[in-house]
């Protein structure tokens, strides 16, 4: 049982953020709108009791969102394009004046511990603030064509954007994913993952407090399978963002590939962090924690493979699982928790069958627990792996909690070839003092994002995005706001006596 304080929290955190409880389901055209399909039961990951109940999203709520966000989009793109960048900082501070209750709600629902809650909210913060300044500042070029004629371009909205998100850091991702739509002049329906979608209503909500058009964000709550195919087939979406796994996101591009539209990828990840002998070791190990067990390993971009050199194999895998038994598992509320408890049951059990099989296959349990824990809520233990190969299933899937595989390489081919050696490439890091490697590691590991003698940092200014079964599309920076425009030419005469 979650104890009654914390459930009381919850429920005037809801209350006051998102509605009254029995309302809970979509926000369409700015307000709350209950469902009225199946039931879906909201869980309190660190105590497996029920945090409410709500119905899932019918279809005729979908065709209502699309149609409001359709007009919401046109209010939108009448305003300016300082107007837009006012509105979208108006909102940023919104955010900020409401971050700490905001981080508890994420934390409380997620799991997510609230020390990582709060430096998201503030990311969040900044990442409004970051689009909202280039709102007046993308725009089109005139091209220097042959003959008498002016030839320019315009950057103009694609219309409606439909963003689906998970589970793992639902209002980060939300603000990730829909800003730089919303910046461009695009209404956005979000589609939160159904475990944890009220941080997402509550942003849309700041956002009609920020005087944006109601339509403008429409959240619809449910389950995947019954509004992803519907919304993606209604010609009112224009482009669909993905954040989640693989399988669902081959599933929305097929979708998306039956109309045509376009669609952003961001999927799953099994990141190498690769380590040379040479490297810093007490920041290497530091670092290797921070990357395969924060947010409880439930990040996409997880340096989830070690790749040690052999000649420091022994001492480097025996300092990371050290630093694993005393990595601070705990309650979502307490600022001391590095790592909350996994957010939901199904999750939970996944990350304990695939210990199993690591160990079935061979593997070492250098520290860590063979079962997650019998106590109330999905606690596990980091656990670190070691005498892993590339070949075991247990280095080629993506275990979306905190379970790094430490494996050996002898020379730097090799290091490249195992890191390169998997369906994913979403992010990678390599630690040497030598300064030429890593820059030849840096362009031969096939990702995304690459760190040097560092892991795990990112920002809103650069672009995020993967290779291979890990997506495609970059969803930040300036080249996010390429997705989420279309290019018109336009062409007049301009030579005499035209
Ligand atoms: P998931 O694929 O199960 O669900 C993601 C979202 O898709 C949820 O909102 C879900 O309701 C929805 N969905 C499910 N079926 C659908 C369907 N048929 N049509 C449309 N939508 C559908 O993923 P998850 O378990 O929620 O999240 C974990 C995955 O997300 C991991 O693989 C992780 O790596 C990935 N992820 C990627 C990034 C990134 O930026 N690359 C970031 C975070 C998480």
């Amino acid at each position: 049982m979650a104890m009654p304080e914390t459930t009381a929290l919850f429920h005037t955190l809801v209350e006051r953020f998102v509605g009254p409880l029995a309302q809970i389901g979509s926000f369409i055209d700015g307000r709350l709108v209950p469902g009225s399909e199946s039931d879906i039961a909201l869980v309190d990951p660190a105590s497996d009791t029920e945090w409410l109940r709500f119905q899932d999203v019918s279809p005729e709520q979908v065709q209502a969102a699309l149609q409001s966000c359709a007009a919401g989009q046109q209010a939108w793109a009448e305003r300016s394009a300082q107007a837009r960048g006012i509105a979208l900082q108006a909102l940023s501070t919104l955010v900020a004046e409401h971050a700490e209750p905001l981080a508890q709600l994420e934390s409380l629902t997620s799991g997510k511990g609230i020390t990582a809650s709060r430096a998201q909210l503030q990311s969040v913060v900044e990442i409004f603030r970051y689009y909202a300044g280039w709102t007046d500042k993308f725009g089109g070029n005139v091209i220097p064509v042959p003959g008498g004629q002016l030839n320019y371009t315009l950057r103009e909205p694609l219309g409606v954007v439909l963003a689906i998100t998970p589970w793992n850091s639902p209002i980060y991702l939300a603000a990730w994913n829909i800003a730089p739509a919303l910046a461009m002049g695009n209404a956005v329906l979000l589609k939160p993952s159904e475990l944890t979608p009220l941080t997402s209503i509550a942003l849309a909500k700041l956002a009609i407090e920020a005087a944006f058009p109601a339509g403008v964000l429409n959240v619809i709550n449910g389950l995947g399978q019954s509004i992803g195919d519907n919304a993606i087939a209604n010609p009112i979406t224009k482009k669909v963002v993905f954040v989640g796994s693989v399988q669902t996101g081959r599933r929305v591009n097929a979708a998306a590939a039956k109309r045509p539209i376009g669609c952003l990828l961001e999927l799953g990840g099994k990141s190498a962090n690769i380590v040379f002998e040479d490297a810093d070791i007490p920041a290497a190990v530091k670092a290797a924690v921070v990357a395969g067990f924060a947010n409880t390993g439930q990040n996409c971009a997880a340096g989830s493979r070690l790749l040690v050199q052999r000649a420091i194999y022994d001492r480097f895998v025996q300092a990371v699982a050290s630093a694993a038994a005393e990595y601070r598992i705990g309650m979502p509320l307490d600022a001391a928790t590095e790592g909350g408890p996994i957010n939901n049951r199904a999750q939970f059990n996944r990350i304990g069958e695939m210990v199993q099989m690591a160990l079935a296959e061979g593997a070492t349990l250098a520290y860590g627990v063979a079962q997650p824990s019998q106590q109330p809520g999905f606690f596990v233990r980091p656990t670190v792996l070691r005498d892993v190969h590339n070949g075991m299933r247990i280095a080629r899937e993506e275990v979306f909690g905190p379970v790094l595989v430490a494996i050996p390489f002898d020379t730097e081919e090799e290091a490249i070839r195992i890191a390169n050696d998997s369906e994913f490439g979403l992010a990678g890091a390599v630690w040497t003092r030598d300064v030429a490697r890593a820059h030849r590691v840096a362009q031969k590991v096939r990702a995304g994002i690459f760190w040097i003698n560092m892991y795990r940092d990112m920002h809103v200014s650069t672009p995020f995005g993967g290779y291979d079964s890990s997506g495609y599309g970059r969803s930040s920076g300036i080249e996010s706001l390429y997705e989420y425009t279309q290019t018109k030419s336009v062409w007049v005469p301009t030579h005499v006596g035209a």
